[in-house]
């Protein structure tokens, strides 16, 4: 045990104990990985009121005071486990987090950034301040501090205020962009936990305004995010969602390491959610799963119409406006499952409403369901108009749905010509063009389950992704 690496992972979500999207199914995931390389690693969570306390077990530690910038603050500290593993799981409980939401609004986007109410901004201030309190309490010093995204992004700084310096003296610090534009920006007023006169924080000022993300760039050692694409893509203007300049100036230790995926909970062979399991070996079962699809959602049942599915938030990042009346002239059935902002889940109930034969669009967030539809579907749609990431298409390649992805951030790390179906241009034309060439081959039926085939057997694990997180952990702890 002495002398395991000892890691703190923060993060505003953990699947399945509370998930919005990629950024829960990652944090539920790469810990059990870096577990088996032998790291101490360890996870904090706000208790969210929608969190499971039967079902996990959720045991109190003690009550404790956070002291924020000459204010203290009570709370109380839980733990349980992440499920089926030993990996603690430390979980904050204060009257921000008694509701059942993870946050308290999802975020419309406007020029390119998400909108972030300051709410969120006050809850996840004092999350991070209470997360490192807490570790304190259970006399966890850790080696390294995970942070992920805006939410947790004030963390680096904190470690360095002089209630902590102490403490955490040894602690280095890795930060993971998850996504660019979610960047938590709310005036300083709004912030009554921090304290505007420290260094970090000062660099960060514009018109007053306080950056969650970019705290989390400029105070940590280490910065990486969740491809090697995205990874460039994020220098440049384009992409850049206006941090470009002050994430050039951390270059030398900016580095992308592509996610995983939890491949035991998304397995078609053991899935307790599929009418029908299935595997590589016997892909003629997984028709089972689509006509019980196309049966649940009130679709035609028939094996030979090309299922084509799509599991995402609604949002104007996923690119789901591309999808116009034009595609119901295409033979496919089309099935959506998300929720996001108004009018693009009103855009995809009318297309539903109009073509009820073709289109079925469920706005819900439903595990269930998705895993069906991964199973249930010949093709899978990811058209992001950016895409750090990505995991949808990974886990509709382990289920044998032909992805067809638009070529940016993750998805051009993950699919290619032998695994599904690719297009560069970010428009509704290229969009169709690609589709009418997957259903063209879809017809070709070796062809076809060649592709499926390659899909499924392709890793997914998080054991590569993992063994780098380790190194760049090694390489900083050897600095100290
Ligand atoms: P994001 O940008 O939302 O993080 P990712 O592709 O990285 O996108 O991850 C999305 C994850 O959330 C996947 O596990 C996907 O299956 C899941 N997901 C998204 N929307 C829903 C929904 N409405 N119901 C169930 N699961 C969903």
């Amino acid at each position: 045990m002495k002398n395991k690496i000892k890691v703190l992972m923060l993060a505003a979500e953990i699947t399945p104990l509370a998930k919005v999207g990629g950024l829960g199914d990652v944090i539920g995931a790469l810990p059990k990985a870096l577990k088996a390389l032998d790291t101490d690693i360890r996870l904090c969570l706000p208790f969210y009121g929608s969190i499971d306390t039967k079902k996990h077990k959720t045991k109190k530690i003690t009550d404790f005071e956070v002291a924020l910038n000459g204010q203290t603050e009570t709370a109380s500290l839980w733990q349980t486990f992440l499920p089926d593993t030993k990996i603690p799981v430390y979980l904050v409980k204060n009257k921000y987090f008694d509701g059942s939401e993870i946050y308290l609004d999802l975020g419309a986007m406007k020029d390119g950034l998400y909108l972030n109410v300051v709410g969120d901004l006050e809850r996840f201030t004092f999350f991070s301040c209470a997360a490192l309190e807490a570790v304190k309490k259970v006399k966890f010093s850790p080696d390294i501090v995970h942070a992920n995204d805006w939410h947790v992004g004030i963390v680096p700084h904190l470690l360095k205020t002089p209630a902590n310096q102490k403490f955490f003296k040894n602690t280095k610090t890795v930060y993971t962009i998850h996504n660019l534009t979610n960047q938590g920006i709310t005036h300083k007023k709004n912030l009554k936990y921090l304290n505007w006169e420290a260094p970090t924080i000062k660099a960060d000022f514009k018109n007053n305004d306080i950056n969650l993300m970019v705290q989390g760039i400029l105070g940590a050692d280490i910065v990486t995010t969740v491809s090697q694409t995205y990874a460039q893509e994020i220098l440049t203007p384009k992409f850049g969602a206006g941090l470009q300049r002050i994430l050039k100036t951390k270059e030398k230790n900016l580095f992308g390491v592509l996610n995983g995926i939890d491949t035991d909970f998304f397995n078609p062979e053991t899935d307790g959610y599929l009418a029908q399991k299935y595997s590589w070996k016997n892909l003629d079962k997984k028709i089972i799963n689509k006509l019980s699809l196309q049966k649940k959602l009130g679709l035609p049942q028939n094996e030979n119409i090309p299922v084509i599915g799509f599991v995402s938030r609604f949002v104007w990042q996923k690119g789901v406006d591309l999808i116009i009346d034009k595609y119901s002239r295409l033979n496919c059935q089309f099935i959506f499952l998300g929720t996001g902002e108004k009018k693009y889940e009103d855009q995809l109930k009318n297309l539903a409403k109009k073509f009820p034969r073709q289109f079925s669009v469920q706005i819900k967030f439903d595990e269930g369901l998705a895993h069906d539809i991964y199973a249930g579907s010949d093709m899978f749609l990811v058209p992001s108009r950016f895409e750090p990431c990505g995991l949808t298409q990974m886990i509709a390649m382990r289920y044998g749905a032909v992805p067809i992805v638009r070529l940016t951030g993750g998805l051009a790390d993950t699919v290619n010509n032998d695994v599904g179906f690719t297009f560069k241009t970010f428009n509704s034309s290229s969009l169709y063009k690609t589709l009418k060439k997957a259903l063209e081959i879809y017809q070709n039926k070796p062809q076809f389950k060649q592709l499926q085939i390659n899909g499924m057997r392709s890793d997914f694990s998080w054991n590569k992704s993992a063994k780098e997180y380790l190194d760049l952990y090694k390489k900083l702890i050897k600095k100290c």
